[in-house]
């Protein structure tokens, strides 16, 4: 017993010092991931208070899959359902390859680190704001459209997450939104269509000051966009417009 409680306490003793030794640091165990409960929240957003990994399901999970939605193979299109299926692991996936982290397809501490760094107090991701969605022909608000104010912020606040992913995937390239949410009077206005996805607040066009229209068109394939309109569709030379919707409707006959 002594025997092993000698070297135990050396070791204890230095792991408490910070001495480090070679005798002692082989003894040591390998680091493993700080538990998820010791990983302060970065913002008032939303916090994590548990490892999600396949076959688990609540409402964590769509919290994580919201924010995850960007992250899938083309032509994919991740359901918000709260079900960690073979689906939200393959994006978690991708979502941590993305961003240089253990890809195990685990949410832990390092998954749910990364999150919040990308997270404003708001829930929206760091590179977008409701405010760039929301010129509304000059109103500043989600009123007037298909569905409530809310649930337009909410759409939003979805296809924020994907854009987020499409500006990683990029290069970390800054997107332009030139149109966001439209009223059905704004949505007449500009001549938009009259089933526009606009007035729903599921869909966002891109101006294209960088990067290029097909680059970006394709972009959006990977990021859950089953509506992707792009140069050579009638009036979409000038921009690319992606938007959430339930059957695929993909068009750029110049790329
Ligand atoms: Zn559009």
């Amino acid at each position: 017993m002594r025997r092993r409680l000698v070297p135990l306490l050396a070791a204890l003793f230095m792991a408490v010092t910070g001495t480090v030794t070679g005798a002692v640091a082989a003894a040591e165990p390998v680091a493993t991931e700080p538990s998820v409960a010791d990983v302060a929240p970065a913002d008032a957003c939303y916090t994590w208070n548990r490892t999600l990994r396949e076959g688990m399901s609540g409402s964590d999970v769509t919290q994580l899959q919201i924010r995850v939605a960007g992250w899938v193979a083309s032509g994919e299109n991740l359901v918000l359902d709260g079900v960690f299926g073979p689906a939200t692991k393959r994006a978690v996936t991708r979502f941590q390859s993305g961003y240089g982290l253990g890809a195990d397809g685990i949410a832990g501490s390092q998954t749910y680190s990364k999150i919040y760094e990308l997270q404003d107090n708001d829930c929206t991701p760091i590179h977008f704001a409701y405010s760039e969605f929301d010129d509304n022909c000059g109103a500043n608000n989600f009123n007037g459209g298909k569905v409530s104010a809310a649930t337009a912020k909410e759409n939003i606040r979805r296809v924020m997450w994907q854009l987020e992913a499409v500006r990683r995937k990029l290069g970390d390239r800054p997107l332009n939104i030139t149109s966001g949410f439209r009223s059905v009077s704004c949505n007449s206005s500009v001549g938009g269509s009259p089933s526009s996805l606009h007035m729903y607040g599921q869909a966002a066009d891109l101006g294209l000051s960088n990067p290029p229209q097909c680059t970006m068109w394709n972009g959006g394939k990977t990021a859950g966009f089953e509506e992707l309109l792009g140069p050579g569709y009638p009036g979409h030379n000038d921009h690319v417009h992606m938007a959430n919707r339930s059957s695929r409707f993909w068009s750029a006959p110049n790329c």
